[in-house]
C-alpha cells in the first residue's frame, strides 16, 4: 500500500510561493530530443571549451603536492588570490581602476545576484529593472520578496522621484532600493545600453541614491562596433574612487572560459566586498579552490583567444540567424539586432501570443524558443520570444527559422 505523500505547502516560508520552476528549465529539457532545434537554452557551445587545457591544469595541480593540498583544502572566503588579482587586470582592462579588496568570487554571477539580493532588499521593498529583464536575475531576487518598478525607457523623462513615490506607495517604508541592468548584449533582448543611457541611469541612481547592479556576462561577446564602457567605469570616473561609487559590477567566466567551473566575481567598493565576504562564508564557505586554480591558468593562458574564438563562432551564428530571419519571416515580425551576445529578441503583431504558439512549434516544426513573458516581471510582453544562437550550427539555424517562420505564418 502506497502512503500518501505528505503536503509540504504548509511547512514552507512565505518567500518559497515565489520560487517556481521557470519555462527554461522545463524546455532545457527539450535539447535532449535530437531531432529538436533549440534556440531556447542560452548556454555557450561545448565545442569552444578548453578541454585539453582544462585537462592539463587538473593534472599538473594535482601532480605537485603543496598546491593539491590547497586546491583540496578550506580556503577564505574572498577567492583565490591570484585569480582575484588577474581579475583586478581585466577591470582595469574594462576601465574600473580597482585593488584585490573590491574583489569577491561567487560561484557563478548567478551567486552574486542571490548574494546582492539577500544584501539589499527586505520584503516590500522595490528593484528597479528592465522590461523584459534577465530571468534568473527575477528568480534570485524574487525570494527576498521585492516589488518591480520598470526602469526603462531612460529616454523618457519620468523623474526619479515617481520612482520613490511609487515604491514608498506601494509597501509602508518600502524604499527603491537597487536598479538591475544588463547593459551589454542583455538576456534576452541582445541590445546594448548607449554611453547616454549609462549616463543617465548614473544620474537617476544618483538621484535616488541606490546602488546600481551592472551584470555583464555577456560584455566580452562584442562582435560589431566600439566597446561601450562599463558603467562601473563611467562612475568611478563620476565619483573618482571605486570605494566612492555606487555600481556594483558582477562578473562571469561563464560565457568565455566554462560554466561548469562556476566561477564569478563581484567587483564594488570595500565596504560592499566586505559584507559580501561574510555572506559568502555563511552560504558556502568558499567556492571550490580547485576550479578557481584551473580558472586561474585557463585564464593567463589562454583567455584572450578564448573569447575571440567565441566571437568568430558566435558572429557567424548570429549573421546567419538575421540572415534567416530576413529571408523567411512574414510581414509584421520584428526583431533586434544585437552587436553581440547570444540572443536575438523577436516581437510577433500585436495580440499574438508566443507561449500559445509553442507547443506547436516544439511538436509540429521540431524548433524550440522561449517565450517573452517570462522576462517582464508583470508578465506581459506575451507577443515576444528570445531566440539563441549559440547552440545550433549554421545549417541548423537555416532549417528552424525556416520552420519557425512557418509556424508563425500558419
Ligand atoms: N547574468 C546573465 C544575464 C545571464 O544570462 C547568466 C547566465 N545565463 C548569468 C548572469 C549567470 O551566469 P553564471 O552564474 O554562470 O555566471
Amino acid at each position: 500500500m502506497n502512503a500518501p505523500i505528505r503536503d509540504w505547502e504548509p511547512a514552507y516560508a512565505a518567500r518559497a510561493s515565489r520560487m517556481q520552476a521557470s519555462e527554461i528549465r522545463e524546455l532545457l529539457k527539450l535539447l535532449e530530443q535530437p531531432d529538436v532545434i533549440s534556440f531556447a537554452g542560452g548556454i555557450p557551445d561545448p565545442a569552444l571549451f578548453p578541454r585539453e587545457a582544462a585537462a592539463r591544469a587538473y593534472a599538473e595541480i594535482m601532480a605537485e603536492p603543496a598546491e593539491a593540498a590547497r586546491a583540496l583544502q578550506y580556503s577564505i572566503s574572498e577567492g583565490h588570490s591570484g585569480l582575484r588579482q588577474w581579475i583586478v587586470e581585466h577591470m582595469r582592462g574594462r576601465g574600473v581602476d580597482c585593488g584585490i579588496d573590491n574583489v569577491v568570487i561567487t560561484s557563478g554571477s548567478q551567486q552574486g545576484l542571490d548574494f546582492l539580493a539577500r544584501l539589499l532588499l527586505s520584503p516590500g521593498d522595490t528593484a528597479l529593472v528592465t522590461w523584459p529583464t534577465y530571468l534568473g536575475a527575477l528568480q534570485a531576487f524574487n525570494a527576498y520578496e521585492p516589488r518591480y518598478e520598470r526602469l526603462m525607457p531612460l529616454a523618457g523623462n519620468r523623474p526619479a522621484a515617481s520612482y520613490a513615490e511609487a515604491a514608498a506607495g506601494a509597501v509602508p517604508g518600502g524604499r527603491v532600493k537597487f536598479a538591475y541592468v544588463v547593459p551589454d548584449f542583455a538576456n534576452p533582448t541582445g541590445e546594448t545600453m548607449t554611453l547616454e543611457t549609462r549616463q543617465r541611469l548614473l544620474a537617476l541612481a544618483e538621484e535616488l541614491d541606490i546602488p546600481v547592479i551592472e551584470d555583464a556576462a555577456y560584455a566580452a561577446l562584442r562582435y560589431d562596433g566600439a566597446e561601450v564602457p562599463a558603467v562601473q567605469a563611467l562612475d568611478v570616473a563620476r565619483r573618482g574612487h571605486i570605494d566612492a561609487a555606487r555600481t556594483i559590477y558582477c562578473g562571469t567566466f561563464s560565457k568565455t572560459i566554462s560554466p561548469g567551473l562556476r566561477v564569478g566575481w563581484i567587483c564594488a567598493a570595500k565596504p560592499i566586498v566586505q559584507r559580501l565576504v561574510l555572506m559568502k562564508q555563511a552560504s558556502d564557505l568558499n567556492s571550490p579552490q580547485l576550479n578557481q586554480m584551473v580558472m586561474l591558468r585557463l585564464a593567463e593562458t589562454g583567455y584572450a583567444a578564448q573569447v575571440d574564438a567565441a566571437r568568430a563562432l558566435y558572429r557567424r551564428r548570429r549573421d546567419c540567424m538575421l540572415a534567416a530571419l530576413a529571408r523567411h519571416m512574414p510581414d509584421g515580425v520584428g526583431w533586434s539586432r544585437p552587436d553581440g551576445g547570444l540572443f536575438i529578441w523577436l516581437m510577433l503583431p500585436e495580440g499574438r501570443d508566443a507561449k500559445a504558439l509553442l507547443p506547436r512549434a516544439v511538436e509540429e516544426a521540431r524548433v524550440a524558443y522561449v517565450p517573452g513573458g517570462a522576462f517582464f516581471a508583470d508578465g506581459s510582453g506575451v507577443n515576444s520570444m528570445r531566440l539563441s544562437f549559440s547552440m545550433a550550427g549554421e545549417a541548423q539555424i537555416e532549417a528552424g527559422i525556416a520552420r519557425l517562420a512557418a509556424v508563425i505564418g500558419g
